[in-house]
């Protein structure tokens, strides 16, 4: 009998954990991906998205053409119940037994953590491409009536290097527009970074370290220690959170929807289930594949009978390149990479 994998996303982990183990167990496993989005989406460019320098088809690739070149199965359902005591999972287009689970599921803006924030006028996110294509519309009527700027993560964020990245972004759009002079920005992140801060401030940026967001307000946002910041174009990483049917297993995962996992990526508290990427925790790219990796090598260990591996942050390949240039070559490659299924290049 072959083994059953099945992969849940079709992101940074999931596509890298169904190639990996297909790639090691070959004939010896199906494999299968279910993933609610049809595509892969190369989320680092969504910071670039809303001022028209991306268009959304640019972005990624349909998965199931990758996916079936490599022999690896793929049905685009969203996920609804996983029964790891059954071990079996329950999608909008059907059932699937697994012997070996890989949750790659990501995670999900949490904006009841932040409130207002969902309500909150001429207050944008770009953690998704409808929230990045709303952003951009926002923008073009920030142009037509500008004022201050707010740009920012909240604790708790899924990637808070990309408030970093759209603020970069954005002000080389408000120096083309003629802008940047007149235009006050505020960086608010809850981290403390504070050589970035000092280097904000050269730039004649407000830095706001080691904030905490209570609330967003239509035009203005809230800071735990009193302050508050004015804007007529804010955009916010809000806190995240694990996707809900994870959240739902009973033991599974933390208070707010991660999965706990060992050093070779199997749940803590359900063997034969490894999780990979944001539905760990908060974390770059990098970090989900090279998890990802090491799950798809710990389940071929798990079947040939030997001893699992370790992951060593150190494995993972280096962040993408910040100056425009080199992040777009970079996005090129990525892409090129993924959709053709070398996920062993670096
Ligand atoms: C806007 C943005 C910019 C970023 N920029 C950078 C950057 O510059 N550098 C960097 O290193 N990292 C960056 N990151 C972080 C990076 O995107 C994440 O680390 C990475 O996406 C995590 O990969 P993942 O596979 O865990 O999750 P994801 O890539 O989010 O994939 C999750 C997958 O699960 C699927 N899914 C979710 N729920 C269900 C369900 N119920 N049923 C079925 N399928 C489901 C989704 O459709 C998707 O295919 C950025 C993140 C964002 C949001």
């Amino acid at each position: 009998m072959r083994e059953k994998v099945l992969v849940l996303g079709g992101g940074f982990g999931g596509l890298t954990a169904a190639l990996r183990v297909k790639r090691a167990l070959g004939q010896d496993a199906d494999v299968t991906v279910v993933s609610a989005a049809d595509r892969f989406l190369y989320t680092p460019s969504l910071a670039r998205l809303p001022f028209g320098r991306r268009r959304p088809e640019e972005l990624g690739f349909p998965l199931a053409p990758t996916l079936w070149m490599r022999e690896v199965r793929f049905a685009q359902a969203t996920v609804t119940a996983i029964d790891p005591a059954a071990r079996l999972v329950r999608t909008t287009a059907g059932e699937h037994p697994y012997d070996h689970l890989v949750v790659a599921t990501g995670c999900r803006d949490d904006l009841a953590a932040l409130p207002g924030l969902a309500e909150a006028d001429g207050a944008w996110s770009v953690t998704t491409l409808e929230g990045a294509l709303r952003a951009g519309e926002g923008w073009r009527a920030f142009l037509d009536d500008p004022g201050p700027v707010v740009v920012g993560a909240a604790q708790g964020a899924c990637c808070p290097g990309l408030a970093r990245a759209f603020l970069a972004a954005l002000t080389a759009e408000l120096r083309r527009a003629g802008l940047r002079e007149r235009t006050p920005i505020a960086y608010v992140t809850a981290g403390g970074e504070r050589r970035l801060a000092a280097a904000l401030e050269r730039q004649g940026v407000q830095a706001v370290t080691g904030a905490v967001m209570t609330e967003a307000a239509p035009g203005k946002l809230r800071l735990a220690d009193g302050t508050t910041l004015a804007y007529a174009y804010a955009m916010i990483v809000p806190p995240s959170a694990g996707q809900d049917v994870v959240r739902a297993v009973p033991g599974l995962t933390d208070a707010r929807g991660f999965v706990p996992v060992l050093d070779t990526c199997r749940s803590r508290a359900h063997p034969g289930l490894y999780a990979v990427g944001t539905a760990t925790g908060p974390g770059a790219g990098p970090h989900a594949t090279a998890q990802a990796r090491v799950a798809a090598v710990n389940i071929a260990a798990a079947i040939r009978g030997e001893p699992p591996a370790a992951y060593r942050p150190g494995l993972a390949v280096p962040a993408p390149p910040r100056s425009r240039a080199a992040g777009a070559l970079f996005e090129k490659y990525y892409l090129w990479k993924a959709r053709h299924g070398y996920v062993r290049l670096p």
